[in-house]
């Protein structure tokens, strides 16, 4: 009987074990339907101006929509025009962080505030609220070493993000770049003349080739964002003509 309890014992340790596993993949995303021919753009960082506005002008002269996941920090006032065209067209803005924090050595309270702080740099450069519903953690890591990090997979949940998207294709030599990819494939990009470059060259073959490009939400199966007002300043308690008292 003791050994009957023992081995129950063992596979119920054994079953957590590939449940964790199994929970753990499904929070992190490298790729999306394999069975699909379509393509993710990713674009990260977004630090430097000059070339974000290069890879978004190529995205719009192809018609291929990406996925901008910016930086908190590097959101400035003097490129609103640009950020509201972003938003506007058919690609997405998403949460890179606002500093390019590693969140697995960060508290709960950091990860999340972080990742707060980026959306609401993000509303006041646009004038309106534009809720980011995906993120990419800063060097794909949401882990310390092997060691799966639940504390960060539950302080994103937390700031609003049910996935760590992360990607299958990281390669910028346009050569290399054509043999790396397949059905369902997420590729990283960088706001540098590089990355600008071998998209440049790249995007048009996956085109020719019959790849339909769309964003991280649409290949993970989310509605698009919706843009709405931010809302009103608090109304001031100064008296309307109306309420004056009449003589
Ligand atoms: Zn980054």
């Amino acid at each position: 009987m003791k050994r009957l309890t023992a081995l129950f014992l063992c596979l119920l340790l054994v079953l957590s074990a590939v449940c964790a596993s199994a929970a753990e993949f499904k929070f992190s995303i490298r790729n999306g339907d394999r069975n699909e021919k379509r393509l993710c753009i990713t674009v990260d960082d977004c630090s430097n101006t000059e070339m974000l506005q290069n890879i978004f002008n190529l995205s719009q002269e192809l018609g291929v929509p990406m996925t901008f996941f910016t930086l908190g920090y590097v959101l400035k006032d003097e490129d609103r025009e640009l950020w509201r065209s972003i938003a506007e067209s058919d690609c997405e803005i998403g949460n890179h962080t606002y500093w390019h924090e590693s969140l697995p050595k960060l508290p709960r309270n950091e990860i999340i505030k972080t990742l707060d702080d980026t959306q609401i740099r993000l509303d006041e450069v646009l004038g309106y609220h534009y809720p980011m519903q995906v993120m990419r953690p800063p060097y794909g890591n949401t882990r310390i070493g092997n060691e799966s990090n639940i504390h960060v997979v539950r302080s994103v949940e937390a700031a609003g993000y049910d996935h760590a998207i992360l990607w299958d294709v990281s390669q910028t030599n346009p050569k290399k770049c054509l043999k790396a990819y397949k059905n369902g494939s997420i590729l990283l990009f960088h706001t540098i003349e590089k990355d600008w470059l071998c998209l440049a060259e790249v995007l048009p073959v996956m085109k020719e080739e019959g790849y339909e490009f769309v964003t991280v939400s649409e290949m993970i199966g989310k509605e698009p964002v919706v843009i709405s007002p931010l809302p009103a300043p608090e109304e001031t308690q100064q008296p309307t003509e109306e309420t004056e008292p009449q003589e």
